[in-house]
């Protein structure tokens, strides 16, 4: 199946690409996105088939429908890494909270984080595809905590692919910023910046687009490539877990095959909940996606308004920094979906140039068909955190932000929720210990230690083993100096 481009094509760019042409160079014509031409549709028989197969199983399968030009091989090797999460038969294990609440935990995989989920198989993918084309690519990535540990973990050690990631110094939790200045790799360069995530991400896309930057590339014949949500080799993985755990609750008998469920997925860049809305094109019986965010609300305002707007917005930091966003690049998908490039195009240009735009009446009705959206503010979430935690079940303040729109967005109260957990407590237990001690607990360590004991839990080894490791990566720096330290980097 070929990919074409949101915002039509510019005569200058390739209109229709092959996946692996898609993962290598994510970006389209006029600052548009790849998407697939169409999607596949799951025949009658095939969730009833895949009831009882395994994850792997159950992802080859859905590969093999979008019939991606990977070698088989390849792909073998790509899905054997969900053998490293915790349980290799049920790497995400979906846990009953309350009768009609089911949480999909997506954070079982080597960085504690939902990233994993896509980019484990993705840097498999990625590599081999660069190698079998004999090219070399640099892939840049600017963190605010969890995207930096995955794709550190998935490329490194890796052939044909250079990963340098940036991360504000102090800007992150110790156990995120420990995941990435421990990880000892050749092919790796970790670099802190004196400044805030803003100031990462702004480097980072000046790099980007620097020609003269591109032009060095060049000369050391290496090209560059992007490991975030806008690539949809990302976003493929990410269709895989929505299905599986709908199979998961027909398991346990929570549901027949065939009933409706509601999604609920805590949404940042909306590429974990653009996965849950293409499982739904394919056939999955979904009744509706309920988006939660947190402060950061332009999602919750778009969804229930038409008005994406920017205007006099800035982000304001939370207790869930992973969806500290804004501008969500995975909504464009959606718009090409339901209105098309030259529409999609428009209103791309429209955020641009305005900071805003407005659907018509009629769009929105397409887009609530199927969409639901709230927020929840820091201290709800901490309370809801609090209120999981008293029937047993401790989870993250991004998850937190899930309990928000499942008590609000459920026009059907006898449909089931299936909520995504994406990050495990350890990633950000200072917020969770001090909630539940009612005590301020400022650091990793002794946070750690505080919800184990309270909670009767261990701390994985993946976690507990970051604080005796030796500090590899020491490079901190101005942000002026970044470029000369990734070229650095490369000649070494
Ligand atoms: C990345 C991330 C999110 C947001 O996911 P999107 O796909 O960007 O919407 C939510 N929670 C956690 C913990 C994350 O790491």
């Amino acid at each position: 199946m070929n990919f074409i481009e949101t915002r039509g094509n510019d005569g200058q760019k390739p209109s229709s690409i092959t996946f692996s042409q898609a993962i290598l160079s994510p970006m389209s014509s006029f600052g548009g996105v790849y998407s697939p031409e169409r999607l596949p549709q799951f025949d009658e028989g095939f969730f009833k088939s895949h009831v009882n197969s395994g994850y792997k199983k159950l992802a080859k399968d859905i590969l093999a429908l979008f019939e991606v030009d990977i070698a088989e091989s390849v792909i073998d090797d790509a899905l054997s890494l969900y053998d490293n999460f915790d349980d290799p038969r049920n790497p995400v294990p979906v846990v009953k909270v309350y009768d009609d609440l089911y949480v999909s935990e997506l954070y079982h995989g080597p960085t504690r984080a939902f990233k994993d989920m896509a980019l484990q198989p993705f840097g498999k993918v990625l590599s081999a595809v660069a190698q079998e084309r004999n090219e070399k690519y640099l892939i840049l990535a600017a963190t605010s905590g969890d995207t930096g540990p995955a794709a550190l973990e998935t490329f490194k050690n890796r052939d044909n692919v250079q990963v340098v990631c940036l991360y504000p110094d102090g800007g992150t939790s110790d156990v995120q910023r420990l995941q990435m200045v421990t990880e000892d790799a050749k092919n790796l360069k970790v670099i802190g910046i004196h400044g805030d995530f803003d100031d990462a991400q702004t480097a980072l896309k000046h790099l980007l687009t620097s020609e003269a930057f591109a032009k060095t590339l060049q000369e050391k014949d290496i090209s560059l490539s992007a490991a975030n949500s806008v690539n949809f080799g990302r976003i493929i993985f990410q269709t895989i877990y929505h299905i599986y755990s709908y199979l998961e609750l027909v398991r346990q008998q929570a549901i027949a095959l065939g009933d409706k469920v509601y999604l609920n997925v805590p949404s940042g860049n909306f590429g974990n909940a653009l996965g849950g809305y293409y499982a739904y094109k394919m056939g999955l019986p979904v009744k509706q996606i309920h988006i939660a965010s947190n402060s950061n609300n332009v999602l919750t305002k778009f969804i229930t308004t038409g008005k994406y707007d920017l205007r006099n917005v800035s982000v304001i930091p939370t207790t869930s920094p992973a969806m500290d966003i804004l501008k969500s690049s995975n909504i464009e998908r959606i718009l090409f979906d339901l209105l098309g490039a030259e529409r999609t195009k428009e209103l791309m240009l429209q955020l641009d140039n305005d900071k805003f735009y407005e659907l018509s009446a009629a769009e929105l009705a397409k887009v609530q068909m199927i969409f639901a959206a709230d927020f929840c503010t820091d201290q709800e979430g901490l309370d809801y955190i609090k209120q999981a935690f008293e029937v047993g079940y401790l989870m993250c303040p991004h998850t937190a932000t899930c309990f928000k729109a499942y008590e609000t967005c459920r026009a059907d109260k006898s449909i089931k929720t299936i909520a995504y957990s994406t990050a495990e407590w350890t990633k950000f237990s200072p917020v969770i210990a001090s909630t539940l001690t009612g005590k301020v607990v400022k650091h990793d360590r002794e946070a750690l230690d505080i919800i184990a004991k309270k909670a009767n839990v261990k701390i994985p080894a993946q976690i507990a083993d970051l604080f005796s490791k030796e500090i590899s990566q020491k490079t901190v720096i101005d942000k002026e100096d970044i470029e000369k330290e990734i070229l650095s980097f490369l000649k070494a």
